[in-house]
C-alpha cells in the first residue's frame, strides 16, 4: 500500500460502488499498479517534477463510454467532493494530468467519434479522439489538421487542446492559439449538475492550456488547412553554421510551402539511432516536410550550398514510418535522454537573430547546452506580417533546477522569451497573456476548486472573492 501524500483525497466505499454502477466495474480502476499507470505522464523529462510529483496519485480512475456517463461521475463527484483530474493520451510534459490530490482519473479515451468533417473545412470531434485519426479523418475529405504534435498517434484531441501548444504546421498557421484554429470549444462544469458550456472563436481560448482545471473539454471544432502532398526530407552537414544559414533562408521563405522546418546540432543527429545509416558521424541534421513539387529545388539548392540530401521520403497515404516529425520537437529532447542519460530540455522563444542569441546563452554555460530550432510563425505585431521565428529545445545537460533557473533568468537578459517547462503551474508554464480569463472561466466552471486541484496558482473558493494561493499546499517536498 502506498502512503498517501498530504492533501490526498480517497474515494469513499459508497462513491466507489455508485462509480462502479454508473459505468460498469470494469472501467472502474482501483488496484494500485493500475493507478499508478494512469496517475502519471511524461514529467519525467523534468528532474525537478519527477521529483515533485513521483509519490502523487489518485485514488481511483473511472473510464467514462458515453457523455451521459461522463456527465453522471462529474455529478458524483461534486456530490462527494472528489477533485478530478482528465486524461487524455498522458503525454504531456509538465505533470499536467498527475493528480495531485488524489480524487479521481477521468480518462477520456473512449470518448473518441470523429463528428464531422464539413466541406468548408471546419473538423468537429470528440475529446479523446487520437490526433492522428483526426489527421487521417480530415485528409479524406481534402483537408489537413493546421497543427498537430509530433505525438500524433498516442495524444488525444483534448489533451492537445487543453496541454499543448504547437508543432507540426505551426511554421505556416502559428501556435494552436494563433489564428482562429481553435473555432469552439463545448465543456461541461463541475457541479450538483454539469452545465454545458460553449465557448467560440477568441473565447474557446479560456479552456486553451489550462490543463482541465477550467472544464471538462466534451467536443472541440478545429479550422482545418487544404490536405498537401508532402515530401520528407533530411538535409546535414558538419558545418553547423552552414547548415543554420540554409535552413533559416527555407524556414523564412513564404513561396515555400512547409510543415516542418527543424534543425539539431551533431549530438542530436548521433542519437537518431533508427536514422543512423542517412547522419553520418559529425553531421548536424535539419528535417523538412515541404510540398513535393518544391522538394526537388529545395534538394537541388542544398546541395549547392555544399550540404548533404540524406534522405528523401516521397509523400504515401496513408502516413506511415519514418515520420521525419517524430525526430523533431519534444521527440528529438526523448532521443537525446535516451542517448545521454542525465540530460533535460529548456523551451526558449528566440529573436530574428537566433543563431548570435544562442551563442551568447551558450558562452555562458559551456558544455551545457545543445542547441535545437524548430521554426514557426509568430504572432503579428502593430498589423505587420507574422514572421517566421525560431523556437529553441536546447537538451540541457542537468546539474540542478538553480542550473535551469539561471539559464532561464540569464536567456531573459539576452532578450530570448523563456516558457519553464519544469513547473506543473497553468500560470508558470505558457506566461500565456490570456490566464484572467481562464481564471474568470474557472469560478464559473469551479466552485469547489475540484478540477485538476493545485494546477492553477490562484484557484477560487465557492465563497471566495479573490485568488487564493492553494498550491504551496500541495507541492511542498
Ligand atoms: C515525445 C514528445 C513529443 C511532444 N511533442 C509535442 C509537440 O510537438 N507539440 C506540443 O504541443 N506538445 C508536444 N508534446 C507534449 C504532449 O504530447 C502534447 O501536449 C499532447 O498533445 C498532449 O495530449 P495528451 O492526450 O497526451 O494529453 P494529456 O497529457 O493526457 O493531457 C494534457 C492536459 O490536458 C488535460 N485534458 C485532457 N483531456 C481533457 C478534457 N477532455 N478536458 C479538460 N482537460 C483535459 C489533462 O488534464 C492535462 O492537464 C510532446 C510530448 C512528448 C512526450
Amino acid at each position: 500500500m502506498i502512503a498517501p501524500t498530504p492533501g490526498f483525497v480517497a474515494v469513499p466505499p459508497d462513491a466507489l460502488a455508485s462509480l462502479a454502477a454508473l459505468v460498469g466495474a470494469e472501467n472502474l480502476v482501483t488496484t494500485q499498479g493500475e493507478l499508478e499507470t494512469l496517475s502519471k505522464d511524461c514529467y519525467w523529462y523534468s528532474p525537478v517534477l519527477k521529483s515533485r510529483l513521483d509519490p502523487r496519485r489518485a485514488a481511483a480512475a473511472v473510464r467514462p463510454g458515453s457523455m451521459a456517463e461522463l456527465r453522471a461521475v462529474l455529478a458524483l463527484a461534486y456530490a462527494k467532493d472528489l477533485p478530478v483530474t482528465v486524461r487524455g493520451g498522458a503525454t504531456g510534459n509538465y505533470g499536467q494530468c498527475i493528480p495531485l490530490c488524489g480524487g479521481l482519473v477521468v480518462d477520456i479515451g473512449r470518448l473518441d467519434r470523429v463528428l464531422e468533417v464539413s466541406a468548408d473545412g471546419l473538423l468537429s470531434a470528440e475529446p479523446g479522439a487520437r490526433v492522428i485519426k483526426l489527421e487521417q479523418a480530415a485528409r479524406e475529405h481534402g483537408w489537413e489538421l493546421r497543427c498537430y504534435p509530433s505525438t500524433w498517434v498516442k495524444s488525444t484531441l483534448s489533451g492537445f487542446i487543453a496541454g499543448g501548444s504547437a508543432g507540426i504546421g505551426s511554421i505556416t498557421w502559428g501556435g494552436l492559439r494563433d489564428n482562429g484554429t481553435i473555432k469552439r470549444i463545448k465543456l461541461l462544469t463541475l457541479e450538483a449538475e454539469p452545465r454545458e458550456i460553449v465557448l467560440e472563436e477568441a473565447d474557446a481560448l479560456k479552456a486553451f492550456h489550462a490543463y482541465g482545471t477550467n472544464g471538462v473539454i466534451t467536443e472541440i471544432q478545429l479550422r482545418l488547412a487544404p490536405a498537401r502532398r508532402w515530401e520528407q526530407l533530411i538535409v546535414t552537414s558538419p558545418d553547423w553554421a552552414a547548415l543554420t544559414s540554409f535552413v533559416t533562408g527555407v524556414a523564412r521563405d513564404d513561396a515555400v510551402p512547409k510543415r516542418l522546418v527543424s534543425l539539431q546540432e551533431a549530438s542530436f543527429g548521433a542519437a537518431f539511432k533508427p536514422l543512423k545509416k542517412w547522419i553520418a558521424d559529425g553531421h548536424a541534421v535539419s528535417f523538412f516536410d515541404v510540398e513535393e513539387s518544391c522538394a526537388p529545388a529545395l534538394a537541388e539548392a542544398a546541395r549547392a550550398s555544399g550540404l548533404t540530401v540524406a534522405l528523401t521520403i516521397p509523400h504515401h497515404e496513408p502516413r506511415r514510418q519514418p515520420m521525419l516529425a517524430e525526430y523533431g520537437w519534444n521527440h528529438a529532447t526523448l532521443w537525446m535522454m535516451k542517448a545521454r542519460p542525465g540530460h533535460t530540455y529548456l523551451q526558449l522563444g528566440m529573436g530574428r537573430d537566433f543563431a548570435a542569441q544562442a551563442e551568447a546563452l551558450r558562452a555562458r554555460f559551456p558544455d551545457q547546452l545543445h542547441l535545437h530550432y524548430e521554426f514557426v510563425r509568430g504572432r503579428s505585431v502593430a498589423g505587420a506580417p507574422a514572421e517566421v521565428v525560431a523556437v529553441l529545445i536546447p537538451a540541457v545537460r542537468f546539474q540542478s533546477e538553480e542550473q535551469l533557473r539561471a539559464i532561464i533568468s540569464a536567456a531573459g537578459e539576452l532578450g530570448i522569451a523563456s516558457g519553464d517547462p519544469h513547473t506543473c503551474y497553468v500560470e508558470d508554464g505558457g506566461k500565456d497573456p490570456g490566464v484572467e480569463s481562464k481564471w474568470a472561466l474557472k469560478r464559473e466552471t469551479d466552485p469547489k476548486g475540484l478540477l485538476n486541484p493545485g494546477k492553477m496558482k490562484a484557484e477560487w473558493a465557492a465563497d471566495a472573492a479573490g485568488p487564493r494561493d492553494v498550491f504551496p499546499v500541495f507541492l511542498q517536498p
